[in-house]
């Protein structure tokens, strides 16, 4: 038989948007649970490091994530890493993971997004064998070596500036011969000799033996088919929202990222979500701390509303 655990916050996902929650929530002065599904720190536990969380001119991606989680100590969070998830019941409020069965007043979904993949031939034969999605975690197999990034936005461009510090040359493959990166970070890339940009292209097929070899590559505009001997491949072509254990649940918007209020309510009362996981115009940490803020004080009123007014939730 399961333990049955009682919070009047439950908040998925330990994350900047989860801490911030859970440090809110907590200090609102109601029971508040942090569960994940793996260790916590979400996304920044892997970034090298940040230079744009105001208060820290710089600081690593793995030492922020652990302030976030030594701050919701200091407030009592309960935590749940490592938990596997067997059924989320929004409606109900409830989540059953392998060890227990949650039941909360409130939920707030901070559950993050994921990288998306190429879809090419190869890409998922080769992952760990020269196909990665993280070049923190990856890049220091590369020294002297040749690899390729894919995308152009901001993860692309800042990953591929990390790898030149392993890689003897980056390949920057990108679909347009336009960057979408902040026009800051696509100076500093310029003016980097080890990244050629390879404009208007496309990865067709990721090749190699044991390891990746080479990457097939097609121009959009001249339909050339092209060959670059690379020994890694880094697809950083955006992110698409974590959200299989519920998406029947709630509405979503055309990308699958959950729609909210400027409350962080979703189209359930009671259930908030926060962080990459929802439709926000902005992913970065900050406007994930600031979600978390906003949906906990809410998630308390809401709990005080409904207890004033005796009604069961
Ligand atoms: P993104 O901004 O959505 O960029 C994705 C890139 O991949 C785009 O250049 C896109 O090309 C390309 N792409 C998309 N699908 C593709 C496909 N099937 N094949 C080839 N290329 C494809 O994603 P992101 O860079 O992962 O960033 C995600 C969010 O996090 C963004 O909001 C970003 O600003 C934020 N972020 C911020 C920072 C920072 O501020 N330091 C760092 C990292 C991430 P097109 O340009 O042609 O669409």
């Amino acid at each position: 038989m399961k333990e049955r655990l009682y919070f009047d916050t439950i908040i998925l996902g330990g994350g900047p948007a989860g801490f911030s929650a859970g440090i809110y929530a907590s200090r609102g002065a109601v029971s508040t649970a942090i569960i994940d599904t793996s260790m916590f720190g979400g996304q920044p536990s892997n970034y090298l490091e940040l230079e744009n969380y105001p208060g820290f001119l710089k600081i690593g991606g793995y030492d922020l994530a652990e302030k976030f989680e030594q701050h919701a100590d200091m407030f009592k969070v309960k935590k749940f890493p490592m938990q596997e998830i067997e059924n989320v019941d929004l409606v109900a409020k409830t989540i059953s993971t392998k060890e227990f069965d949650f039941e909360g007043k409130t939920i707030i979904i901070a559950t993050g997004a994921s990288p998306m993949k190429l879809g090419v031939e190869g890409e998922k034969e080769f992952v760990g064998r020269g196909v990665s999605y993280c070049a923190v975690c990856d890049g220091s197999f590369y020294k002297d070596k040749v690899v390729a990034v894919v995308g152009g936005g901001n993860s692309a461009i800042e990953e591929a500036m990390y790898l030149t510090k392993f890689a003897k040359k980056v390949y920057v493959i990108h679909r347009r011969n336009e960057l979408r990166a902040d026009k800051i970070i696509q100076e500093r890339a310029f003016k980097n000799e080890k990244i050629k940009f390879v404009f208007d292209t496309v990865v067709e097929k990721i090749v190699g033996e044991a390891l990746v070899n080479s990457v097939i590559t097609k121009n959009v505009k001249t339909s050339e088919i092209g060959i670059l001997n690379v020994d890694g491949v880094f697809p950083y072509i955006g992110i698409k929202p974590n959200t299989e254990m519920f998406c029947t649940q709630l509405k979503q918007d055309e990308k699958g990222f959950i729609v909210t209020d400027t409350t962080m309510q979703t189209s359930l009362e009671g259930v908030y979500a926060v962080g990459d996981v929802r439709n926000t115009p902005l992913r970065q940490v900050i406007t994930a701390t600031a979600d978390g803020a906003v949906a906990a004080v809410y998630a308390v009123k809401y709990i005080e509303e409904k207890s004033h007014s005796r009604e069961k939730i």
